[in-house]
C-alpha cells in the first residue's frame, strides 16, 4: 500500500475531470483497508472512498485522502436447490460480477448488466435499471467504520434501501467502507422483462425461450444504444433522480401538461421522468461551453471537452432552476457532488 501525493483523478472519474487528490491510495486487499485505518498519525482531516468514480462530480481538487477500493474476488458461500449466496469483494467491477453470475446460470442481476462502477458502490445508491434494483437480490454487506475501525455486517433491513438511496448515502456517508457484498441469486429461470424498452427490442414470441445470457446481452445492447460511452463523452449516467410528488401535485401538472411522463409509486406518491422535465425546459441536446446534455437523453449531463467540475455544476443548477420555474418541482442530484 503506497500513499501518493498530488495525484490526478482524471482516470478515476467518469466525467474525466482533471482534478487532484492531495493524497491517494489504492487498496487491493482487505488488510490494506485495515492498515490504512490504523494510520491515525497522518490525521487526514478528510477521506473519500471511491470505486470507479462513475457517480461523482469533483468540483475542485480534493484536499484530503482518496482511497480507491480495488479488492477483487467472488465466491459462493452456500447454495440449496433454489438459490445461491455469492460474496463479492468491493473492488470487483460490477459488470464483471454480473458476467460471473450469468456464466454460473444465476438469475437476478442480468437487468443490471453494464452499469459502470464497482460492487462496493452498488448498495450505496441501490443501483437500478430496467425494472430491477440491487435490493431485490441483496442479502448483507460487510465493512468497516472508518472513524472507529469497527467491523460490521449490515443486513438488508438495516440498509434503508430506497430509490437510488441507502443508509450509506445518508447517515453513514463517508463513514463506512464497504468491503464485501453478499447477494442471493436464483437458480430458477425467471426474468423481469416488463420494462418498456424490452418490448421494442424483442420480437413477438422471442421472450418465451430467451436465455439468461441473451437477456444480459439485450440489456447491454439497449444501454449501448441509449447511453453515451463515458470514454468518449465524460458523464455519470443520470445526473438527477426522478422527482417524487404527491397526488395533488401530479393532478395539477397533468392538467397543465397532458403528456407529462409519470409513474404511480403508491396511491399518494408519483414519480415524474426527470428527463421529460428537462427536455420540456429546452435542455435536451443543449450545450453551454464545454457542458451539455446528451441529445438522446436530457438526463445525462456531458463534459464535451475540458469542462471544469464547477462549469458542470453551474450548468446543472441552471437545469434545476428552469425546472423549478416551469413546473414547481425540485430536481435532486443522483450524482455525488464533491
Ligand atoms: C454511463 C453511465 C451509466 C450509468 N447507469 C446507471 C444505472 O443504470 N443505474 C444506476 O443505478 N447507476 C448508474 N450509473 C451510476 C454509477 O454507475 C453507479 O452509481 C455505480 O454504483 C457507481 O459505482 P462506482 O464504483 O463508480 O462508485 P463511485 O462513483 O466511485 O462512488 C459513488 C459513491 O459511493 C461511495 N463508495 C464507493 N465505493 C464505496 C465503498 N467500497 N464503500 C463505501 N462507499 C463507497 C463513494 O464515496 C461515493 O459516495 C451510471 C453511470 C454512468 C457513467
Amino acid at each position: 500500500m503506497e500513499i501518493q501525493e498530488n495525484v490526478s483523478l482524471k482516470k478515476y472519474n467518469s466525467f474525466g475531470l482533471d482534478v487532484k487528490a492531495k493524497y491517494f491510495v489504492e487498496l487491493t486487499n482487505n488488510d490494506d483497508v485495515k492498515e490504512l485505518l490504523k494510520l491515525d498519525d497522518l490525521h487526514y482531516a478528510k477521506r473519500l472512498i471511491i470505486g470507479g468514480g462513475s457517480n461523482i462530480l469533483f468540483t475542485k481538487d480534493y484536499d484530503g485522502l482518496i482511497a480507491k477500493i480495488s479488492t477483487k474476488g467472488n465466491k459462493v458461500l452456500e447454495e440449496n436447490d433454489k438459490d445461491v449466496l455469492v460474496e463479492s469483494c468491493a473492488g470487483e467491477k460490477w459488470n464483471d460480477f454480473v458476467t460471473y453470475c450469468v456464466e454460473k446460470e444465476l438469475y437476478g442481476v442480468e437487468n443490471l448488466s453494464l452499469i459502470p462502477g464497482t460492487v462496493g458502490a452498488a448498495p450505496v445508491q441501490n443501483i437500478g435499471a430496467y425494472g430491477a434494483e440491487l435490493k431485490d437480490v441483496f442479502e448483507s454487506l460487510q465493512g468497516i467504520n472508518i472513524n472507529t475501525g469497527e467491523e460490521k455486517t449490515y443486513l438488508k433491513n438495516e440498509c434503508k434501501f430506497d430509490y437510488r438511496d441507502s443508509i450509506f448515502k445518508g447517515e453513514l456517508k463517508d463513514k463506512f467502507l464497504i468491503t464485501k457484498v453478499i447477494l442471493r441469486l436464483s437458480k430458477e429461470k425467471k426474468f423481469n422483462l416488463n420494462y418498456r424498452a424490452f418490448q421494442s427490442y424483442l420480437k413477438p414470441g422471442e421472450q418465451k425461450n430467451i436465455t439468461l445470457k441473451q437477456v444480459s446481452e439485450l440489456v447491454k445492447k439497449i444501454r449501448r444504444d441509449k447511453l453515451p460511452n463515458p470514454k468518449k463523452y465524460g458523464n455519470a449516467g443520470s445526473f438527477f433522480k426522478n422527482p417524487e410528488v404527491d397526488k395533488d401535485k401530479i393532478d395539477e401538472l397533468h392538467e397543465r401538461f397532458e403528456d407529462i411522463v409519470h409513474f404511480k409509486v403508491t396511491e399518494e406518491k408519483y414519480k415524474i421522468a426527470a428527463g421529460w422535465l428537462i427536455e420540456k425546459c429546452g435542455f435536451r441536446g443543449k450545450n453551454i461551453g464545454n457542458v451539455g446534455t446528451y441529445k438522446r437523453q436530457a438526463l445525462i449531463v456531458i463534459n464535451f471537452g475540458e469542462a471544469t467540475g464547477n462549469e458542470i455544476k453551474n450548468f446543472t443548477e441552471q437545469i434545476q432552476n428552469a425546472v423549478h420555474k416551469k413546473f414547481g418541482v425540485n430536481l435532486i442530484p443522483e450524482v455525488n457532488i464533491i
